[in-house]
């Protein structure tokens, strides 16, 4: 999920959106902590409260082998559809693409993407790897297969475990700033718990969450 971006103007600066992007895509070999727990089959429940409670939900970076994607599918597409969630892939299963040859790095990225156009009818040009683990080479395959845009992040809920309800709170009071990518697990309890606090912040900070389309200035 993303968060904590600045408040400003719709349209109003693409040039300056555009040297986020490349900031945001290029930082990411720095960026932090690392999601390393694979992706669980849950979700109903946080999609539903997404869904209830924020005019701009969390961007949402789908593995197509978790079946929650397609059960909820129903809920998220009317979300896709009005452009208020921007979808990225994240590949089909989560591997580490750095230790996979060029044929299964591009098997992971095209069925994810097959998935993604099948169940929400979007092609997105966003492509996160798993873990940011990236180079020039898995890169390269993202792009040949339609996702020339890397998005990473630089803010964390850290909740790579499962956290209490007050410690996800803290990492989003550490992460919640201007131009900050926050990624965050939709799949664990807490966030759906926390959310409205979450909200609260983002409002008490003066910030507005806007989509990797937004930022990006591209279809999505
Ligand atoms: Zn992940």
């Amino acid at each position: 999920m993303e968060a904590g971006a600045p408040r400003r103007p719709r349209g109003g600066a693409a040039g300056a959106a555009r040297r986020r992007g490349r900031r945001a895509a290029g930082g990411g070999g720095s960026a932090g902590a690392h999601h390393r727990r694979r992706h669980q089959q849950r979700g109903g429940r946080g999609v539903r409260a997404v869904r209830r409670r924020q005019r701009h939900p969390p961007d949402l970076l789908p593995n197509g082998r978790y079946r929650a994607w397609e059960q909820n599918a129903a809920l998220l597409r009317p979300l896709v559809d009005s452009g208020q969630v921007a979808l990225g892939n994240h590949t089909w299963s989560h591997p580490d693409l750095t230790t996979l040859g060029d044929a299964e790095v591009a098997e992971e990225i095209r069925r994810n993407r097959d998935f993604l156009r099948s169940t929400f009818g979007v092609q997105t040009p966003f492509f996160r790897p798993p873990f940011g683990a990236r180079d020039e080479r898995t890169d390269r395959i993202a792009a040949d297969l339609g996702h020339p845009t890397i998005a990473l992040w630089n803010g964390t809920f850290e909740d790579n475990r499962v956290l209490t309800g007050e410690e996800l709170l803290a990492a989003a009071r550490r992460w919640f700033s201007a131009r900050t990518i926050v990624v965050g697990h939709a799949n664990h309890p807490t966030v759906t718990a926390v959310y409205g606090q979450l909200l609260e912040l983002i409002a008490e900070r003066g910030l507005t969450t806007v989509t990797l389309a937004d930022v990006w200035s591209t279809r999505r």
